[in-house]
């Protein structure tokens, strides 16, 4: 089908995806192996069984089983570097890459993670002219909150190293962003936009958390703000961006089925979606897939899926020079591909 072969093909950006979670099933092995961890599964086929998860808790505990593999910088480097390949292999030429600096400090420190990642950043733009920026995230159940402080102070001094923005990822329930207001007043002070996720495990009252509490730019995932008309208001008028990640929400429970996910709802709302991956081999999936798939269940066609890229491009937190070259080359190349493909 031609659709097909121009999404696999076409230039892509992607807003919401994390490092850690996109290590490829086979490195995963590789690195247990030579830190000596110890992890559930031992051979792929295990790793697929073990990648079911059975609610967001579970996922949660595998995340960070998987986050313990990573020992060294040059594990560091490692899966940046395949992470970057993947990305150039779909052709996706800017992504923004969230990673948990502080899951992993007893091992590698803050600054030789940043250095590690930095030297696949810059390998990857030589090699395939792709780029990165990097944000780093907390897990909301840390405590006391004020360790998160010296983590947000970190991601300040390296701005223009390389880090853009500041999130805040794991369990939603019992987590609420307020908790980790004053980290996220020190990173709008700064200038660090704030990218939380909220919406996803808890309703409309994380997202308007998000937002309050947090300044939050745009919204990992949101897509529950459908529950509160005032909040899709809201959204609708700011135009706030969703980042929204179909597969992970079918994964998750957060929707039943890819035909029961309300990415179509979002739309006729005129709220404002990009597509995403999140954690692509956990969930089986790649950012191509995801067009991929909601291509087949909610049949878009080539200027809704364009829509979708572009958005990307607009959502991003690049310089508006950067912002409109992409574009301009972005359309360049959507036009060369659909006369090629006749579409
Ligand atoms: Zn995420």
């Amino acid at each position: 089908m031609t659709l097909k072969k121009f999404i696999q093909r076409m230039p892509k950006v992607e807003l919401h995806v994390h490092l850690e979670g996109s290590i490829q099933p086979k490195t995963l092995l590789t690195l247990a192996e030579r830190n000596n961890v110890k992890l559930p599964a031992e051979s792929l086929e295990e790793m697929r069984e073990w990648y079911q998860f059975s609610n967001f808790a579970h996922f949660i505990e595998i995340y960070f089983a998987i986050c313990d593999c990573i020992r060294t910088p040059d594990d560091f480097e490692l899966i940046a570097g395949e992470f970057l390949k993947y990305q150039a292999e779909q052709n996706i030429k800017y992504s923004e890459v969230i990673f948990t600096p502080y899951t992993h400090h007893e091992h590698v420190r803050f600054d030789d993670q940043l250095a590690a990642i930095n030297r696949a950043r810059r390998e990857a733009k030589e090699k395939y002219d792709v780029s990165i920026g990097l944000v780093p995230d907390l897990s909301r159940q840390m405590r006391p909150v004020e360790e998160s402080f010296q983590v947000v102070d970190w991601a300040i001094e390296n701005m223009g190293n390389g880090i853009i923005a500041f999130g805040l990822g794991g369990p939603e329930i019992n987590n609420p962003p307020e908790i980790f207001t004053e980290t996220f007043k020190r990173a709008k002070d700064a200038g660090l936009p704030s990218l939380p996720h909220a919406g996803e495990t808890e309703g409309t009252e994380s997202i308007w958390g998000a937002i309050n509490a947090l300044s939050a730019v745009r919204i990992g995932h949101g897509v529950r703000c459908l529950e509160d008309s005032e909040l899709v208001a809201f959204l609708r008028e700011k135009q706030i961006p969703l980042d929204v990640s179909p597969t992970s929400n079918v994964c998750l429970g957060v929707a039943s089925t890819l035909a029961q996910h309300p990415l179509p709802q979002l739309l006729d709302k005129g709220l404002f979606v990009t597509i995403n991956s999140d954690d692509p081999p956990m969930f089986d999936t790649t950012l191509t897939d995801e067009y991929l798939r909601i291509v087949d269940v909610f049949d878009f066609n080539v200027a809704q899926i364009k829509q979708f890229v572009l958005n990307g491009i607009h959502a991003s937190l690049l310089p508006s020079e950067k912002r409109q070259t992409l574009e301009k080359n972005f359309r360049a190349e959507f036009i060369e591909l659909e006369n090629e493909l006749g579409l």
